[in-house]
C-alpha cells in the first residue's frame, strides 16, 4: 500500500543523484501511483452530489496542489485535454506547481437562476451545477488553501457570422439594435463554457450499465491513467479529459428557463473542417449558420434563442478517424447506402457521441420545452425527450443549404431515421446518391 508520508507544502530536499534533480525541484514528495479508502493520509472533502444546498453539496476537489492532495474527492483534473497542456507548462518551468489563480473579476455576467435539477443527481450527471460559482460558494475553502476551480464560466460577446451577416445585408433578418446591433451583422451573445465533470453512478445509470463495469472501461481504455478509478470506490466524481461545450444564448438569458417564452435550440457537435474551415462534405456548418439565424429570429420575434455547442469531434471519433472514412468512401465508390459501413469499417461503430448525457445542460439553463429543435438527429431527439423535454417543432435544414457532395451523409441519415419533411429514400435510391468521385480528387495537387 502506498502512504502519503508528506506533502509538497514541504521545501524541496537536495538529491544526491544529479539527474533526478530538476524533477526534486518540482516535486519534493514520493510518487503516489493511487490511493485506497482509509489510508491515514486520505481525508476527502465530504461530497454530496444532488444535494440542492451547494454547502452540503460540497466543492470538488480534483488538484493534487497543495493541502488539496489529501483531501482530494475527485479524480482527474481540471481543463478537460487542457490539463496536459498545464503539465507541459510546469515540466517546461512556465508554471508554479502549486499554481493558486486569482479569480478578481472572473464572476458570471448574468446570474442563472437555481433550478430544481441542481439538486437532481439523476438529471445533471456530467457537469458540476455549481460549476459557475465556486468563488462565490467556496469562498471558505479557497481561504484554507484548497485548490477548489470553476469548472463553468460565463460572458458576453459579440459575434459576425458571414451567413448571417449575408442575411442582414438582404434584409431576412433585421437590425434591431439590442441582439444584431447594425447593419454589418454583429450580433450580442451570451456565451456559457463547461468543463465535464461526471458524476460516475449517474452516468452509469444513464447509459444502464454497472458502476463497477464503467470505471474498470474508464480505467482500462485511459491506458491505465487513472488508477483510482479502481481503487477508489468511495470516490464518484471524474473530471474526465475531453472536450466540453459551449451555450450560445441570444436574447435576455433570463427567457431560457422560461416556458412563456418561446424557444429555437440548435444542438452541435463539431466539426472542425466544415464549421470553420467549410469543406462541402458534409452539412455541419449550413447547419449550424442556419441554427444560429432562427434562434437570433426567435430572440428578436421576444423569445429565445439557444446553440449549443458540443466538442464532439467526427461523432467523438476524432479527425484523424473522420479523414480515414473520408478516404475509404472516396476510393470506395462514395455512395449514401455504404456511408454508415465505411464509418462501422474503420471505427467499429457508426457514431460514438452517445447523446445520453447531453441534455443535462438542458437541465440545468431550466429549459422546460423546445418549441423548435434544429436538428434532424432521431439520437438528440430521443435522448432529449426521454430527459421529459418535449419537442413541439423539429425543422429540417433546408435543401438549398445542403452542399451538393454531402448529399451522400445527409441522405444516408434521414434513411437511417434522421427527421425529414421532405423524402424518404430507398435502399435503391441510395445507391444513386454519389459524393465527389475520387476520379476528381485524388490527383489534385494543393
Ligand atoms: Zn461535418
Amino acid at each position: 500500500m502506498t502512504v502519503l508520508e508528506n506533502t509538497p507544502d514541504e521545501k524541496p530536499t537536495a538529491s544526491s543523484a544529479p539527474w533526478c534533480s530538476p524533477v526534486t525541484e518540482r516535486y519534493n514528495t514520493r510518487i503516489v501511483l493511487t490511493t485506497y479508502p482509509g489510508q491515514s493520509a486520505v481525508n476527502p472533502v465530504p461530497l454530496k452530489w444532488g444535494e440542492k444546498d451547494p454547502q452540503e453539496r460540497g466543492p470538488i476537489l480534483v488538484s493534487r496542489n497543495g493541502k488539496t492532495l489529501n483531501r482530494r474527492n475527485a479524480i482527474g483534473a481540471h481543463g478537460g485535454s487542457y490539463a496536459f497542456y498545464s503539465a507541459l507548462a510546469i515540466a517546461a518551468g512556465d508554471l508554479p506547481v502549486n499554481f493558486k489563480p486569482d479569480f478578481t473579476n472572473t464572476q458570471p455576467t448574468f446570474d442563472f437562476p437555481p433550478q430544481e435539477a441542481w439538486g437532481d443527481p439523476t438529471k445533471i450527471v456530467s457537469m458540476d451545477p455549481f460549476g459557475h460559482d465556486v468563488v462565490k460558494h467556496y469562498k471558505k475553502h479557497l481561504e484554507d488553501g484548497l485548490d477548489a476551480r470553476p469548472t463553468i464560466a460565463i460572458t458576453r460577446a459579440t459575434m459576425r457570422v458571414s451567413e448571417v451577416s449575408d442575411a442582414v445585408k438582404i434584409g431576412r433578418v433585421p437590425v434591431d439594435g439590442e441582439i444584431v446591433l447594425n447593419p454589418s451583422g454583429d450580433v450580442r451573445v451570451t456565451k456559457v463554457a463547461v468543463e465535464p465533470v461526471w458524476y460516475l453512478p449517474g452516468v452509469a445509470a444513464r447509459f444502464g450499465v454497472d458502476e463497477g463495469l464503467l470505471r474498470r472501461a474508464l480505467f482500462e481504455h485511459t491506458g491505465g491513467s487513472y488508477p483510482e478509478l479502481v481503487t477508489r470506490p468511495d470516490i464518484k466524481v471524474f473530471l474526465p479529459p475531453i472536450g466540453g461545450l459551449t451555450v450560445y444564448i441570444f436574447g435576455p438569458p433570463g427567457r431560457v428557463s422560461d416556458p412563456n417564452f418561446r424557444l429555437a435550440l440548435r444542438i452541435h457537435d463539431e466539426c472542425n473542417g466544415s464549421d470553420v474551415f467549410q469543406s462541402d462534405i458534409c452539412t455541419c456548418r449550413p447547419y449550424l449558420t442556419f441554427g444560429i439565424e432562427e434562434a437570433i429570429k426567435e430572440a428578436q420575434n421576444g423569445g429565445s434563442g439557444v446553440v449549443i455547442y458540443f466538442r464532439k469531434e467526427g461523432r467523438a471519433l476524432g479527425e484523424v478517424v473522420k479523414y480515414l472514412v473520408y478516404n475509404a468512401r472516396k476510393r470506395g465508390g462514395d455512395t449514401a447506402d455504404k456511408y454508415f459501413q465505411r464509418t462501422e469499417n474503420i471505427a467499429g461503430v457508426k457514431d460514438m457521441r452517445f447523446q445520453a448525457l447531453m441534455p443535462d445542460i438542458l437541465h440545468w439553463l431550466g429549459i422546460k420545452k423546445i418549441d423548435r429543435m434544429l436538428s434532424m438527429s432521431n439520437m438528440k431527439h430521443d435522448a432529449v425527450v426521454e430527459q421529459g423535454i418535449p419537442i413541439l417543432e423539429r425543422i429540417p435544414i433546408p435543401e438549398e443549404m445542403i452542399p451538393a457532395d454531402s448529399r451522400v451523409e445527409i441522405d444516408a441519415k434521414i434513411h437511417s431515421g434522421y427527421f425529414t419533411t421532405g423524402r424518404k429514400f430507398t435502399e435503391e435510391d441510395l445507391k444513386q446518391v454519389k459524393g465527389r468521385g475520387w476520379e476528381c480528387w485524388e490527383d489534385v495537387t494543393h
